[in-house]
């Protein structure tokens, strides 16, 4: 190796070795050291991390590579590359005419050569990868391979630390699990163009729903070989497979984003988009105490959707239709503090099997650099080998009880099933399936029966929409509230 390569790759390592072992916020780290590898080598780098589920990978940071070769796509574990599942590292001296590429001709386009995938370990368990990427077709010597190995150790103290501080951070009380999203969370080196997006994307940290900004621009048109129009939409969420766009901009704009997603599920009708308006994402923040429409206050409910009478009916035909469904069984009943308290009484009480009953309260952590959902209170019965009905109040996104759902699976429970007084399907961003609906509600913010507006209204006998009022007074609020 010539002596100034081994000297830029020492001076790379010490560099990366002390920022790894520092009090330095874990995005700024990771971009060191990705920058570190890129001076060093001469060449384009990424570090991709893996989602929870283990099946896509990543961006986290780059450096060297151009925006539209970082918006090729979100990879797959297991087609691109696959050093993170078998643990070694790859080399593709040609990338052109290698399988193991998942985007070739993309990568060819972007005047990428030659590729070295090398993953990153914390302990026996790969978390991601870093990956070079040079113009010049290169067989990566071992000297390379050893250094990006080492710069990717590094890479894995950075974020081991990270893992460590915010344990501590969190006084030990939440699981590993749970952290551990925190840390992929804070890895992604994300600038948003909106702050919109930015809260949106707080908002997804809350319900540990993994997101990736940006990742993949789609070709719209083309003249020839020239492309004439790119849409890259907002968000991207793997653990739903759902492509987000979100627009805040004025209704009239909103046309154009119409077409463009018309187009585009023409296009590839494989992928799953949904358009997320102004006022759906105003309300869906206002839920947690952000956004203008948290500024409003409730002065009175301007249409009851459902007497008490109705609501009576419709608690007893679900009561009977689980009584049968369930009949020789005992389920237990788990609830979801406080809104479904109204509902969990009325259910049960007409039920005529032997059920269980039980509680948990959610809220969320709020740590300076995350913010995720936290049961402050677990069920008190075990839930291995029952059959678990979850009682809700009110469906809306369905992001919290995803959260719920994916805790209680970890439990072992024989089955699961959802029963929900109201659906409000439009606003749907998880696909969960409800076994047992009473009402399917419209778009509007509803009161009663149990369900609140900033803890009022619950003790009404009915259900009813609820009219907000702007208040002349508008103050900061923290990004994130329960
Ligand atoms: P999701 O996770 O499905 O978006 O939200 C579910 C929770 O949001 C419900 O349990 C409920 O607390 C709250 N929520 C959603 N929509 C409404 C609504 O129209 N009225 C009230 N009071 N709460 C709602």
């Amino acid at each position: 190796m010539a002596v100034s390569k081994e000297k830029a790759y020492y001076k790379a390592v010490r560099r990366a070795a002390a920022i790894a072992n520092s009090d330095t916020a874990l995005k700024d780290a990771l971009n060191a050291i990705v920058r570190g590898i890129a001076r060093a080598m001469k060449a384009g780098v990424s570090l991709m991390l893996l989602d929870s589920a283990r099946k896509k990978l990543i961006h986290s940071t780059s450096w060297g590579l151009s925006q539209s070769y970082i918006r090729k796509g979100v990879l797959d574990a297991d087609k691109s590359l696959a050093e993170v599942v078998t643990g070694e590292p790859v080399i593709i001296t040609d990338v052109s005419q290698d399988s193991r590429v998942q985007y070739p001709e993309m990568a060819t386009k972007a005047g990428i050569a030659s590729m070295l995938g090398i993953p990153v370990l914390i302990g026996n368990e790969v978390v991601g990868s870093v990956r070079v990427y040079t113009r010049e077709h290169s067989e990566f010597s071992n000297q390379d391979v050893n250094f990006v190995t080492t710069m990717a150790n590094l890479t894995a103290v950075a974020l081991h630390t990270s893992e460590l501080r915010q344990i501590k951070a969190s006084q030990q009380d939440r699981d590993q699990v749970e952290t551990k999203t925190a840390t992929l969370q804070q890895a992604r080196a994300v600038t948003f163009a909106h702050p919109s997006e930015e809260e949106f994307a707080h908002l997804l940290d809350f319900y540990q729903i993994e997101w990736v900004y940006e990742p993949q621009s789609f070709t719209l048109n083309w003249e020839g070989d020239r492309v004439t129009e790119m849409f890259t939409p907002d968000f991207y969420l793997p653990g739903l497979n759902l492509y987000v766009e979100l627009t805040t901009l004025k209704q009239s704009l909103v046309t154009e984003k119409n077409r463009k997603l018309r187009r585009l599920r023409q296009l590839y009708p494989e992928v799953n988009i949904t358009l997320l308006y102004k006022r759906d994402f105003e309300r869906l923040l206002a839920k947690y105490g952000c956004g203008p429409l948290a500024q409003l206050r409730g002065h009175g409910v301007s249409q009851v959707l459902y007497s008490s009478a109705e609501i009576q009916k419709r608690a007893r035909e679900l009561a009977e239709q689980i009584s049968k469904d369930y009949a020789e069984r005992h389920p237990l009943m788990v609830g979801v503090l406080r809104g479904v308290f109204c509902f969990m009484a009325d259910l049960i009480r007409q039920m005529t099997i032997p059920v269980d009953v039980d509680f948990m309260a959610i809220s969320y952590y709020g740590g300076k650099d995350s913010s995720v959902v936290k049961i402050v209170k677990d069920l008190d019965l075990s839930v291995a080998g029952r059959d678990v009905m979850m009682v809700e109040d009110i469906v809306d996104t369905g992001m919290t009880l995803n959260y719920i759902l994916n805790h209680l699976k970890a439990k072992g429970p024989s089955s699961l099933a959802v029963c929900t007084l109201l659906d409000k399907p439009v606003r749907r961003l998880a696909d969960i399936h409800l076994n047992y609906v009473g009402f399917k509600v419209p778009d509007k913010f509803v009161v009663g029966y149990g369900l609140d507006y900033r803890e009022e209204y619950r003790n009404l006998p009915f259900i009813g929409v609820l009219e907000p009022e702007e208040t002349k007074t508008k103050s900061e609020l923290p990004p994130v509230a329960a």
